[in-house]
């Protein structure tokens, strides 16, 4: 994620057999993507030549036609959802061909599942995100009742596949957006307390940042994986916290608990930087690293919390924690960003490094509480925020950070469409106490223990 940037490069011959319905937006985009922000050079449209066919990045245009393709090779399977536009300098409010597209797998429908999104090319210099997206998506349409992992994923959750998020990055190979900001410091969580400078004009400026964050509003993720490029770890929440202590250093939104100065979060989630729910993230996260590094033959894939390996305010992770209670894992996929000029087999060998790590992860999607929220009448209660916290006065985090004791440990979530909510949180960390609040000041609460497993917690929420 480390600064990193290069010139625009053009991008080659788009016509192939596009599936029908895509006419308008590919000949828009290839209108737009010839007159890009930044533009094109000679001696870029030289050097694309000279690279010939061996780009491992595909041109945005047939990033979309892969879309469409999936869904239309898997009908009853997948289907394509236009979530929003990204900008470009000729339309600030969402250019036409700049759509940013969801794969929506089978039981993304069923609001009673646990919803988990795969996202790519945040950074549009970061392509191999959206390849691993597509052909992930395809294995499992592929794979459905086989008895793999890939097969068992459909029907026990929703799975929702961005590969490209930032459309115009992705069609000029450059990390920011359009207008020259870092989507990834663009989010409003910690956001005023980064660098200066590509994290925007102010926090959720960017259009791509709010189709993201309206999606997952939407959708209730219960679990999140960024894909990006350029290094080679899993981070972990949080990416504006350090575990360990160390002195704030005043230039670079460098903060952690306890430290003078640390900023006025909300008491929730100041308590929730030592849930046990993210003994849970470090769990998966290892799992991750071992399965990574056994199928790459590696050792050096690792797992670790975002600001331990370097700080970052304004992140989509933190502020999907922070705000809707979702845990967001960030895969550093490999340590290369020029897809243009990799070969076409490092495209495998990244796929096949993470496709188990990947599909685990994923499999993993609603461990933890899980129930529903209805309101007197007994109907489905939407948009209501579920709590969970215990008191603890053993040190039972894993965090290298001592708690204050004893502590409040808080763990949310929002209840989706039809009421269902899921909580992230490892098995045997009970007992919680659970509450439900409307956004009308409804409430409701019981008790539960996570260590009877996940059984389904409904939450009848009455009049105060
Ligand atoms: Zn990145």
């Amino acid at each position: 994620m480390a600064f990193h940037r290069h010139a625009a490069r053009p991008r080659g011959a788009f016509a192939r057999g596009f599936a029908p319905g895509l006419a308008s937006i590919l000949a828009a985009a290839t209108l737009v993507l010839s007159s890009s922000c930044s533009g094109g050079s000679a001696a870029d449209a030289a050097d694309a030549a000279d690279a010939g066919d061996g780009f491992a990045a595909r041109p945005l245009l047939d990033v979309y036609e892969a879309v469409y393709a999936l869904a239309s090779d898997y009908p009853s399977l997948a289907r394509v959802d236009t979530i929003g536009f990204g900008a470009s300098a000729s339309y600030p409010d969402g250019d036409p061909s700049l759509p940013i597209l969801a794969l929506r797998l089978a039981g993304s429908d069923d609001a009673s599942l646990p919803a988990a999104q795969l996202v790519g090319a945040m950074h549009g210099d970061e392509q191999i995100g959206a390849e691993v997206a597509l052909a992930l998506a395809r294995a499992i349409c592929a794979s459905r009742g086989d008895g793999t992992v890939a097969g068992s994923l459909l029907g026990k959750m929703s799975l929702s596949f961005i590969p490209v998020v930032n459309p115009w990055g992705y069609g000029a190979d450059e990390r920011y957006d359009c207008g020259g900001v870092d989507l990834n410091r663009n989010f409003s969580w910690a956001w005023s307390y980064g660098a200066a400078g590509a994290k925007g004009t102010s926090a959720m400026s960017e259009l791509e940042s709010r189709v993201l964050a309206d999606d997952a509003e939407f959708m209730r993720y219960a679990l999140s994986i960024t894909l990006h490029s350029g290094s080679y770890c899993i981070s972990l929440p949080w990416d504006y916290l350090k575990t360990s202590s160390g002195a704030y250093d005043g230039t670079d939104g460098y903060y952690y608990p306890g430290a003078t100065g640390y900023p006025d979060f909300s008491s929730s989630v100041y308590a929730s930087e030592y849930s046990p729910a993210q003994a849970l993230f470090e769990a998966e996260g290892s799992a991750y690293a071992n399965s990574v590094n056994g199928a790459a033959g590696t050792s050096s894939f690792s797992s670790t919390q975002g600001g331990d390996w370097y700080i970052v305010c304004g992140s989509y992770a933190d502020w999907l924690y922070a705000e809707l209670g979702c845990p967001c894992y960030t895969v550093e996929l490999d340590g290369r960003y020029d897809w243009t000029s990799q070969a076409l087999s490092l495209r495998a060998k990244v796929l096949s490094a993470h496709e188990t790590a990947l599909l685990n992860l994923l499999g993993s999607t609603g461990t933890g509480i899980h129930g529903r929220v209805l309101g007197e009448s007994g109907s489905p209660a939407s948009d209501a925020k579920v709590t969970a916290t215990a008191i603890a006065t053993a040190a039972s985090s894993s965090r290298a950070l001592a708690a204050p004791e004893p502590v409040e440990y808080t763990a949310f979530a929002y209840s989706n469409g039809e009421g269902y909510y899921f909580i992230a949180l490892p098995t045997g960390s009970g007992p919680w106490t659970l509450v439900a609040a409307s956004s009308d000041g409804e409430l409701a609460s019981k008790g539960t223990d996570a260590d009877a497993g996940p059984a389904s917690q409904v939450l009848v929420l009455s009049a105060r």
